[in-house]
């Protein structure tokens, strides 16, 4: 059987090593277009401050790695058509420009999505740049590194826009965000829980605008300055971080496809065409808490979908089990990790929740202050049937992993009962005799009685 994975970041190196260990025997074929094979972009943030010194380690592995292991590798070579009745590729190699047609037994496309470009006047003036790949990862070390760069903008106060604003604060630069919703990380966090990390962002130099519209990016050759319908602030650098949109026009005429571009894959990760599977930041999956499908671009759901494609190769046997959403940050000295529905999310999707937020030091008094933290948890459930739907954390201690306790809640559908009462362990190096956890259930309860 002859495979052809496209795409070497998370979905695409999942499907790769899935077929190594599934199909030792397959002639497995791969293709990036980039000149960097398997960059993660998770891994940015850590190579732009510093604590990974080459951007070049940030990657899953080497192109002689993978070669030794039997693959068939093609660099710096796009695939630009699909002939899906056929059973064909079109491929490029984009050194020599030599074009060449390849058949496959079986496809799975990992294309990924590049950042949403801000179509307002002044966007090709220099000093625009996105927070995305390899490249982008180079040249805004160099920025970082540029003492003439003073003033950063950020547009977008997600948690890439978030890192970047990190970034250039730690590297002693003033850094302004501008985000159209009304507060930073709104799509993770609710109020109650960007209250207390608006001022640590304020106190280390990042300061977030709210309800903006990007109108023009002011300056002549460079980037001067941002416009929006609310000020103008100036700029050596404006990064964009303002969501991303998938790699998918070369298959519109192939594929079926959402209005935006993403790939329609049913629960084998199977696209409307026979033998053809897409995984990744391309596609929508199933999205538990909300009983729908919706694009979770994490590399978490890229790998999952990539190892699922693999499964499902044959035979749809695999249902994909679906995500909850769950992610993580840390914004100075504080750490947060949410999961499921929150305020945002739930209006969005048109879902009746409800909420309790429960805040304590997570360990007991007597443990010395330096030790403790305090934390604020905020549990999101069924106002109905009382099942959790989402979960919020946030402290100066990392208790991040918590989140995905409620994450696995929400898939088994436990309910704020079950929560309230769950066998949680204790210690006081830990935590207290009732976890954080168990006291949201508990003030769950009590709303409910
Ligand atoms: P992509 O990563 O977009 O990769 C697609 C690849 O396919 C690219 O290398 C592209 O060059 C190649 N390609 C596309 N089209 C073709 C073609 N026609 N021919 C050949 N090659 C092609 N997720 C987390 O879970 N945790 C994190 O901490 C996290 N941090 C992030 C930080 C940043 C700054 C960013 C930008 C993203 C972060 N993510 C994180 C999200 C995560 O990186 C994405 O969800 C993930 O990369 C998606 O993987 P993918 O395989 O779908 O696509």
């Amino acid at each position: 059987m002859k495979v052809i994975v496209v795409g070497s970041s998370h979905g695409g190196y999942e499907a790769v090593e899935g077929l190594l260990k599934d199909y030792p025997d397959a002639e497995i074929q791969w293709y990036e277009q980039g000149d960097f094979l398997s960059f993660l972009s998770c891994g940015m943030q850590m190579f732009l401050e510093g604590k990974v010194d080459s951007a070049d380690k940030v990657r899953y592995m080497t192109p002689e790695a993978i070669r030794e292991r039997g693959v068939s590798l093609f660099e710096q070579t796009q695939v630009f058509a699909l002939h899906s009745a056929d059973h064909e590729i079109e491929v490029k190699d984009l050194q020599t420009g030599e074009v060449r047609t390849e058949n496959y037994d079986k496809l799975i496309l990992s294309p990924g999505a590049v950042p949403m470009e801000l179509d307002v006047p002044g966007k090709n003036l220099e000093n625009v740049y996105y927070m995305r790949g390899h490249d982008w990862a180079v040249k805004l070390k160099e920025k970082v590194l540029d003492n003439n760069v003073k003033n950063v903008v950020v547009i977008g106060s997600g948690y890439i826009g978030i890192e970047a604003a990190e970034v250039f604060a730690k590297a002693g630069k003033s850094v302004e965000v501008l985000d159209m919703l009304p507060r930073p990380l709104a799509t993770y966090l609710d109020k109650e829980l960007t209250d207390v990390i608006e001022p640590e962002l304020t106190q280390n130099n990042v300061h977030v605008h709210g309800d903006q519209l990007v109108q023009e990016y002011l300056g002549e050759n460079a980037v001067t300055g941002v416009k929006t319908d609310k000020g103008e602030y100036s700029a050596d650098l404006v990064v964009v971080a303002a969501g991303v949109k998938p790699n998918t026009a070369w298959l519109k005429d192939e594929l079926a496809m959402y209005p935006n571009g993403m790939v329609k894959t049913d629960n084998f990760m199977r696209s409307s065409a026979d033998d053809v599977f897409v995984v990744g930041d391309a596609t929508l999956l199933k999205y538990n808490p909300g009983n729908t499908l919706l694009n979770v671009a994490l590399a978490t759901n890229a790998r999952k979908q990539g190892r699922f494609a693999v499964k499902n190769l044959e035979a749809p046997l695999h249902p994909f089990p679906g995500v909850q959403g769950t992610s993580a940050l840390s914004v100075f000295d504080y750490k947060f990790a949410s999961s499921g529905l929150n305020a945002t999310n739930a209006q969005k999707l048109g879902k009746q929740v409800r909420s309790v937020v429960v805040e304590d030091d997570f360990r007991m008094d007597f443990v010395p202050k330096e030790e403790n933290a305090y934390v604020w948890f905020k549990l999101t459930y069924d106002p109905d049937t009382k099942a959790i739907l989402g979960g919020q954390i946030l402290s100066k201690h990392d208790l991040t992993a918590y989140i995905n306790v409620i994450s696995l809640a929400i898939k088994t559908k436990q309910t704020i009962y079950d929560l309230a009462y769950e066998d949680f362990f204790f210690q006081p190096g830990f935590d207290k005799p009732w976890n954080i956890l168990n006291l949201a259930g508990l003030a769950a309860e009590k709303q409910e009685d």
